[in-house]
């Protein structure tokens, strides 16, 4: 069997990569001078790089690997699959076992009448197929005006043209600019907008914000609104618990499609299924990708409900539009396994009973670090806010990012991946977790804030805005 295995050195693969390989979200130029860090090998919660190091992977990949890493039983599920049909499509009136077989999972773990998938390659292609599938319906209806979708600044939808309008990343929507008929009303992040407010009222106003936004665009020329029950890349934004109660009362109120980007919330990821379940939501799509597979095989898709479905379906028409890999049959068989996996271990109940309450107490223990204003964690989704005022719940003086972009170098340097988003800093590790692991990362993560902070305080940068 032939591996692409690392025979090496670490340099030469550096100087390779920077001059072949155009990584994403990234300045490439500064970054070959700094040379990217390779990644060799993983286990567990464990990534080895190419120096033989040994760091503790408190993101999951990038949110994805919940299972964790290495597991041989989804490599030989792909194996076999690999050999028996590697591949065939789901066009022209065609199926295969994989695609049926994983899709009746998915609806069988989907809350409500969630019955129907249609398969993509990734989250940001799913709620590309959201954009026509929301579109799509209220044409059936009669309605072909009702084509505007409302989502949330600093919300995360993907990167293609279609999930990045989606998105409120102003930086992405610079960059090659959005799509027409997306609207964006502000996010429900308390913490650093909330004022005066107590956290129950600004999350009924941001809610409310939805309700003007329909007024503005006129009610009857929305298709849909989309939000991630909690932001992820936005920073790990937990909302107020009025605030999803408010939006499905709106989006009742007046007859607009939910979508419910789930593509990080789903799978077990907040000590649920699905992040809709926590949080009370009803939607009548979700978007699935990332813990879907665990990382171990690009896929994603949309659940769909049985009216958005039937409404489609019956339309008298084909719906043009699908992917050559949607529900392709070695990622479809990798993602079944995982999701088997996922109830024969009970993985759900390990991160709700055991892995959340063991985080829970030590991560929200971080607030006694002088650094650290709050600590937010769902399941295993957690977040810090980073701030040289607490009482004030103040921003820094630098530029955005500044403090959080050190604190991240700090964790690097001590081999924990933790991720920064401007200064709040996040965690989403593997859902497997276990408590003994948990104290590493609290360990390293202590150590890196430390750190950050003398340099910080040597350096006269602890400033309020
Ligand atoms: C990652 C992410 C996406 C995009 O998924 P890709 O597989 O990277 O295209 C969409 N929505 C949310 C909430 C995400 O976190």
């Amino acid at each position: 069997m032939s591996q692409i295995t690392n025979h090496l050195p670490t340099k030469e693969l550096q100087a390779l990569d920077s001059a072949h390989h155009m990584h994403p979200f990234t300045e490439d130029a500064a970054l070959a001078k700094k040379g990217a860090r390779i990644i060799t090998r993983g286990k567990g919660v464990w990534l080895t790089d190419s120096e033989g190091q040994q760091i503790l992977d408190g993101m999951a990949g990038l949110w994805c690997v919940n299972v964790g890493y290495g597991r041989k039983d989804i490599a030989e599920v792909a194996a076999r699959q690999t050999e028996e049909l590697c591949y065939y499509n789901t066009f022209f009136q065609t199926s295969h076992v994989p695609a049926i077989a994983l899709a009746a999972k998915i609806a069988e773990l989907a809350p409500g009448d969630l019955n129907h998938v249609f398969f993509a390659g990734s989250g940001s292609e799913a709620n590309d197929t959201n954009i026509r599938l929301v579109r799509r319906y209220w044409q059936a209806k009669g309605k072909p005006w009702r084509r505007t979708i409302i989502a949330r600044w600093n919300g995360y939808h993907g990167s293609t043209l279609g999930g990045g309008s989606l998105g409120g990343m102003k930086p992405i929507h610079a960059h090659g600019g959005t799509i027409d008929g997306v609207a964006h009303i502000g996010q429900p992040y308390w913490w650093a907008e909330g004022g005066d407010m107590p956290e129950d009222d600004f999350g009924l106003m941001k809610a409310q914000e939805l309700e003007a936004k329909i007024l503005e665009v006129g009610p009857d020329n929305v298709a849909a609104f989309i939000g991630e029950p909690i932001q992820g890349a936005g920073g790990v934004i937990v909302p107020p618990k009025t605030y999803w109660t408010e939006i499905q009362r709106i989006c009742d109120k007046y007859g607009i499609l939910l979508i419910a980007d789930e593509v990080i919330t789903g799978f077990g990821r907040t000590g649920d299924w699905f992040g809709s379940q926590t949080f009370g939501i009803k939607p009548h799509i979700m978007t699935i990708a990332k813990g879907l597979s665990s990382g171990y095989a690009p896929i994603g898709g949309s659940i769909i409900c049985d009216e958005v479905y039937n409404t489609i379906a019956n339309s008298g028409d084909d719906f043009n539009h699908g992917y050559t890999y949607s529900g392709h049959p070695v990622a479809a068989a990798v993602a079944l396994k995982n999701l088997e996996i996922m109830q024969d271990e009970k993985i759900v109940d390990h991160v709700k009973n055991v892995a959340h309450s063991y985080l829970k107490e030590r991560w929200d223990a971080l607030t006694d670090h002088p650094l650290v204003g709050e600590a937010k964690l769902v399941g295993l989704m957690g977040s810090i806010a980073l701030t040289p005022n607490k009482a004030k719940r103040a921003p820094f003086a630098s530029k955005p990012g500044t403090v959080g972009f050190r604190t991240r170098e700090r964790c690097f340097a001590n081999n924990l991946i933790m991720r920064h988003v401007g200064d709040r800093m996040i965690i989403a590790p593997p859902l497997v977790i276990t408590p003994a692991e948990i104290d590493v990362l609290i360990e390293r993560a202590t150590k890196s804030l430390d750190e950050s902070y003398a340099g910080l305080k040597s350096e006269g940068l602890l400033k309020a805005a």
